[in-house]
């Protein structure tokens, strides 16, 4: 603009056109990914009062030809707006599906449960809950080790929309927990409308318990309304032992966070499964 000559009308300056062929760049690179099978989860162990792992949240990674291991912030954004977390999502899904029904004939493996993390664009797709049956049909996996992870913001979308599609595939057995909790804007009436099964504490709150004492509070009211609701309550971004047995303290039971392991591929969690 500044810089355009008297004739010349230009809408984009040079720093615009710049970002809009990048963003243009990595939206054909993710589609190239998932055709050319790029994508991959690894498996964070989510463990117990006493440290044993009760199951994993199955988290994306791209492996991109010439950048390595890239993790999902850098393109789960994009994948929303434009469209292609429906078919990531679904990948992914399926795989973790094909993972559970591995692991339901295996009776070492058999009571691990596995969370899949679910998108507000995937989620309010029209063909969601069928999408997610079929994943189930055609792998074999037992509905009740799904544990699908939603966010406040997606469940505020459409209220009615949500409680029926929850509804559904929580008479099939599929369980739900609500990641991020406390930094959003629920009403704990609506809440109490939804068929959870979990409340997965930020680990925002968990980073500052030697320091903060209003997130001290925070988890503290958390656990009681879980409690209340009848709600298992697990924590998320545990790292240290300090933070560990505080929350031990305010009896949450479950917890998630590089104290316990960082996300791994199937073959490292699985040995760890071994050693534990
Ligand atoms: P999230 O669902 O809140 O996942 C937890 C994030 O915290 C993960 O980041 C995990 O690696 C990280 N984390 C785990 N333990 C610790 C810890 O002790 N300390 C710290 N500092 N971080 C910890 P990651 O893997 O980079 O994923 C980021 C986000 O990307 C996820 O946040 C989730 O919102 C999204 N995501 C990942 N996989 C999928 C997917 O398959 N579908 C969708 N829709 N979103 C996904
Ligand atoms: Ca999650
Ligand atoms: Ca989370
Ligand atoms: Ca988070």
């Amino acid at each position: 603009a500044k810089a355009a000559g008297r004739n010349t009308l230009r809408f984009f300056d040079p720093e615009m056109q710049q970002a809009v062929t990048a963003r243009a760049e990595l939206e054909a690179a993710l589609r190239r990914g998932l055709q050319q099978q790029q994508f991959v989860l690894y498996y964070q162990p989510q463990v117990d009062a006493d440290g044993h792992i009760t199951g994993a949240e199955a988290l994306l990674r791209w492996q991109r030809p010439e950048h390595g291991l890239v993790g999902p912030v850098s393109f789960i954004p994009l994948a929303e707006e434009s469209g292609l977390i429906v078919p990531l999502g679904e990948w992914a899904l399926y795989t973790a599906c094909r993972q559970l029904a591995e692991w339901a004939r295996n009776p070492a493996t058999a009571r691990l449960q596995l969370a899949v993390n679910v998108s507000a664009r995937q989620f309010h797709q029209a063909g969601f809950v069928e999408m997610v049956r079929n994943a189930l049909l055609y792998s074999g996996a037992p509905a009740h080790r799904l544990k699908l992870e939603l966010t406040e913001s997606l469940l505020l979308q459409d209220v009615d929309d949500t409680v029926r599609k929850m509804n559904t595939l929580k008479q099939d057995g599929v369980c739900f927990s609500l990641d991020d909790f406390g930094t959003g804007y629920s009403s704990l009436s609506y809440i109490k409308r939804l068929p959870l099964d979990q409340l997965k504490i930020d680990q925002s709150f968990v980073r500052d318990i030697d320091s903060n004492s209003n997130d001290v509070s925070i988890i503290r009211t958390i656990v009681a309304l879980a409690d209340s609701m009848q709600l298992q309550v697990i924590a998320e971004g545990v790292e240290t032992t300090t933070q560990r047995d505080f929350l031990l303290q305010q009896h949450c039971h479950a917890f998630q966070g590089y104290l316990f392991g960082r996300p791994m591929p199937i073959a490292d969690f699985l040995s760890r499964l071994q050693t534990a």
